[in-house]
């Protein structure tokens, strides 16, 4: 399936069309000011090429989750100022996105113009994918552009409601950019090694029973690892882990072991006696009674940096232990630390393991670094995004 991208649109002439651009600028706001402008940033060169072009542009993203009224903390107003700075062209705000005063101010847009609409989940409309809120947004505009991987994975009227009523349709850069990093995942290089931790075997579990079968490799880390661990009846002291989630873990061992496949698990640990963030700590092999596995250990860490190396593709999800904890971080910087050393086509997702890779420093060394979260765990499971599947092939 071949997604038409912004070329394509613009081979057929955007100059004075309206063009809805739905894109990701849920930046983080404290008291109505941008702490990280980089969502702004990344979207700025789809922007810039709509503009060149002479289309009017119609921008409209979420911010938060304001949970369809509108609330003042999650306006995306501060937005549209740093935006204009960024493109270095006005950006004319509406604090609606739909109704009259949009259309008013869709009306007024310039070509080459900027109008960025009011944050989308001020209504219901939007999560729900209603039809008439749908209906109201595709009446601003005679194309679409989709540049919010991130939401992809849901099927809302701004991801796929307005792009089924618009009939030119495309991804713009940084959609296409994701599509074509993680579909190397999808289809990767051999042997390909899945580096999964986090918290929660729960929220992973359907991308552990994708990739299980289908890496040569799958290492796992962070807490999930506990699970994995009480399903092969090891001692895991008072580690967090998942009872309820026993059967799925083994169920996940089982389809690996069945395709021919390895499940790694940590062979040592980083344990404490309780979360304390001052509290001593030791490596072990076993965990005791009373103790708390908090990291994988440097055995551990050395054994996945080797994996990586030895890997052609990786694809790493979760870190390996609780990293906000300085104590605790090693794990999740030595594996990070060994992607970026590795000849591999890398690829890393997910909100916690981009912080831990940014706060080292090492981002322009991963291959790509996928801004997806849910949407990124999706795709490399081989699932349909529907936001993807709504622009058509
Ligand atoms: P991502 O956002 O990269 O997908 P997750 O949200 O699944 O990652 O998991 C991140 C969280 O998992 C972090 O808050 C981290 O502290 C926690 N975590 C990792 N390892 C452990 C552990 N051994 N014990 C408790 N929490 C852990
Ligand atoms: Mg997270």
């Amino acid at each position: 399936m071949a997604t038409p991208d912004l070329d394509s649109l613009l081979q057929g002439g955007v100059r004075g069309e309206r063009v809805f651009v739905r894109a990701d600028l849920n930046v983080p706001l404290v008291d109505g000011r941008i702490r990280d402008d980089t969502r702004i940033r990344a979207s700025v060169p789809t922007l810039r090429r709509l503009v060149d072009a002479g289309a009017r542009v119609v921008l409209a993203s979420h911010l938060g989750r304001p949970k369809g009224r509108f609330d003042p903390d999650a306006s995306l107003k501060p937005v549209a100022r740093r935006l204009a700075e960024l493109l270095g062209t006005p950006v004319a705000f509406c604090d609606d996105c739909v109704g009259d005063a949009a259309a008013k101010a869709v009306s007024e847009l310039p070509d080459g113009g900027v109008l960025l609409l009011e944050n989308l989940r001020f209504h219901a409309g939007e999560t729900a994918n209603d039809p008439e809120f749908a209906d109201a947004l595709a009446e601003l505009a005679d194309a679409y552009v989709n540049d919010a991987f991130g939401t992809a994975h849901r099927a809302h009227a701004s991801t796929v409601g307005v792009a089924e009523r618009l009939p030119r349709r495309a991804a713009g850069d940084l959609m296409m950019a994701e599509l074509r990093h993680l579909q190397v995942i999808r289809e990767p290089e051999r042997p390909l090694l899945v580096l999964l931790g986090g918290a929660k075997v729960s929220d992973k579990l359907a991308v552990l029973e994708a990739l299980a079968p289908r890496a040569e490799t799958l290492a796992i880390g962070g807490a999930m690892t506990f699970t994995f661990m009480a399903a092969r009846g090891e001692p895991i002291g008072d580690s967090r882990f998942e009872p309820e989630r026993i059967d799925d873990a083994l169920r996940v061992e089982r389809a690996s072991a069945a395709a021919g496949r390895r499940l790694l698990l940590p062979s040592d640990h980083v344990i404490a006696e309780s979360l304390d963030a001052d509290a001593p700590s030791r490596v072990a092999n076993t965990i005791p009674d009373g103790w708390i596995a908090l990291d994988i250990g440097p055995e551990t860490a050395r054994r996945y940096v080797d994996e990586a190396k030895r890997a052609r593709t990786v694809f790493w999800n979760g870190p390996m232990g609780m990293f906000e904890i300085d104590a605790y971080a090693a794990g999740t910087r030595s594996v990070a630390a060994g992607l970026a050393e590795s000849d591999a086509t890398t690829v890393i997702g997910g909100g916690d393991s981009l912080a831990a890779v940014n706060q080292l420093g090492i981002g322009d060394r991963i291959d790509h670094l996928s801004t997806g979260g849910g949407a990124s765990l999706e795709f490399v499971q081989g699932l349909t995004l529907p936001g993807v599947a709504a622009l058509g092939d």
